[in-house]
């Protein structure tokens, strides 16, 4: 439960509407439950022949009736707000803790995972906001309500009470571990199918290619039947307790109907309608509430998975801003930088590297040598265990995510390309910028070449992760992108290895025209070397 109730806090943002939501949801009961009171009330009177209710109440009872409907309107409404808001809180939060976390070192989940939580978790934490907390709040108050009123008529009627609430209570209780346990496996169950399908879509041209699609396919087959298993248990477990539910229920509204004929329960004749409407109808409120108990073991799984990835820490520590101190150098600068992803394997030791602007720097060595953990460095992916990395001397520890953001552009070897069209790639360097700009970035990147091929220009289609476009196209996007926003400090890392050599001569001769900027150049190919003004080389691993 610790895990559902840590989630609750976000409700407190939101009072006004939870608040709303709980005087709609009892309003409705209570309107429902006077209602069938006063219906049972006068046919009591009616049975014990006193005079037909008067035209007075009648209508008060009618006018009830559709306030009842207005206000059950309503509710739905606003509890719907409530839990949308809260979705969207929610999901804003998990955004910002995957942004700060994800560089992490060592990865923890899958993204079709991660994909899971961020859609399907929340959205079963949706039933408990919009149709759960409020109402199991009013449903409480009127099962209270319902049990003092019979109580009053009558004592005996406690032993219809106490032995559903007890039953209500023991059995969500004896099965709590498994519910919990089970909902654990349905979520992470259905997260790595998800995950599954999300990595065989991506790798089908690789894995047709290996001639391994058989295999990958018969391994979701078995993940859908393992998950398959998994919901049919977790069906028949509902089953049986809402079976369970139901026959108590039943039992409890023929205990009450019993008890209220007995002589030793001192109810008159004429009130005998009534104290069995009070009793069953408490009932309604009682299944709503077991409902809740029944579903608590999902509900954890998936809060469980919220509060996990709301608590990775974040992967770089806090900028330390105020008193940024600022050396005078310009440019990009690694300052005896050491860095290990695992303890006992550095990757980087004591790396020192100073570009200035207007210099192109090539950091050669071999695989595995640390040149990407570099770049990444660079971009504070991560902070370096030892020493520091500077851009126009500060630190970048003291530097503000956004300002960084605007100084350094990255190109990795293969860079993510969404849908939709180049031009619309291009742009997400600087959504604002003017047309005039765009089409220089794509001319410096070759892009406008008529030998490069692209059939509407700026307007060809781009489809999922770059389909539709040569590899040699897409690294020309990606530098086009980094180029529009004209980076103080630019990281090219293998983004040209997949152009013919002339063509990436030619891209390393536009970047040579920038005499304000520092570039650093990860390269394989001597003819990519010899084009930067200097080469510095890592050491074997
Ligand atoms: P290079 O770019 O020179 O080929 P990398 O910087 O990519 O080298 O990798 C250096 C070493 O760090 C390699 O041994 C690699 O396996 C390891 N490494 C890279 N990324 C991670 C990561 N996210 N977690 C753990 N180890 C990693």
């Amino acid at each position: 439960m610790k895990s559902i109730l840590r989630l609750l806090p976000v409700i407190a943002t939101r009072r006004g509407l939870f608040i709303e939501t709980v005087l709609w949801s009892v309003f409705t009961q209570a309107a429902v439950l006077a209602i069938a009171l006063g219906l049972a009330y006068s046919v009591g009177r009616v049975l014990a022949g006193e005079p037909v209710l008067p035209a007075l109440p009648v209508l008060v009872l009618s006018g009830l009736g559709v306030l009842a409907s207005m206000a059950a309107w309503r509710e739905s409404w606003v509890s719907h707000d409530l839990a949308y808001r809260i979705i969207g809180d929610l999901r804003s939060s998990v955004f910002d803790a995957l942004r700060r976390a994800l560089p992490a070192r060592t990865r923890h989940r899958r993204s079709g995972d991660l994909a899971s939580t961020v859609v399907a978790d929340i959205e079963t934490l949706e039933w408990l906001y919009a149709h759960t907390l409020a109402q199991s709040l009013s449903a409480g108050l009127i099962l209270s309500a319902s049990i003092a009123v019979s109580i009053s008529l009558s004592p005996l009627l406690l032993l219809v009470w106490v032995p559903l609430l007890l039953i209500g209570i023991i059995v969500p209780l004896i099965t709590a571990r498994r519910a919990r346990l089970d909902g654990a496996r349905l979520a992470a169950g259905a997260a790595t199918l998800r995950a599954e399908l999300l990595d065989t879509m991506r790798g089908l041209r690789e894995l047709t290619g290996a001639n391994a699609l058989e295999a990958q396919l018969d391994r979701l087959s078995d993940d859908t039947r393992s998950l398959a298993h998994i919901q049919g248990r977790e069906a028949s477990r509902l089953g049986i307790e809402r079976g369970i539910a139901d026959l108590t229920l039943a039992l409890a509204a023929l205990g009450a109907i019993l008890i209220v004929r007995l002589d030793q329960s001192g109810i008159a004749p004429a009130d005998i309608p009534l104290a069995v409407t009070v009793s069953v109808a408490g009932l309604g409120p009682a299944a709503q509430i077991a409902d809740l108990l029944r579903n608590a073991g999902t509900l954890r799984a998936a809060a469980e998975r919220i509060t996990d990835l709301l608590g990775w820490p974040p992967a770089t520590g806090r900028t330390s801003g105020g008193q940024a101190s600022r050396k005078p150098e310009a440019g990009l600068v690694f300052d005896q930088v050491s860095f290990a992803y695992h303890e006992k394997s550095a990757v980087l030791d004591g790396l020192s590297l100073h570009i200035r602007p207007g210099e192109i720097v090539a950091l050669t060595g071999p695989s595995g040598a640390g040149k990407t953990t570099a770049a990444r460095l660079a971009l504070r992916l991560w902070d370096p265990d030892a020493g520091s990395v500077r851009i126009d001397g500060m630190d970048l520890r003291q530097m503000p995510d956004d300002t960084l953001r605007a100084l350094i552009a990255v190109v990795p070897q293969s860079s993510p390309l969404l849908r939709g069209t180049v031009r619309s790639n291009i742009v997400l360097g600087d959504p604002e910028a003017p047309e005039d700009m765009i089409r220089s970035a794509a001319q410096a990147a070759g892009l406008l070449h008529r030998a490069n091929g692209l059939p509407l220009g700026l307007d060809t289609p781009v489809g999922e992760h770059g389909a539709g476009l040569s590899g040699g196209q897409r690294a020309r996007v990606a530098i086009a992108r980094a180029l529009l926003r004209n980076p103080r400090v630019l990281v090219l890392d293998e983004a040209t290895a997949s152009l013919d050599p002339d063509a990436d001569a030619a891209i390393i001769d536009i970047l040579n025209s920038s005499s304000d900027r520092a570039t650093l150049l990860i390269a394989h190919r001597p003819a990519t070397i010899a084009a930067a003004d200097r080469n510095v080389s890592l050491p074997t691993p």
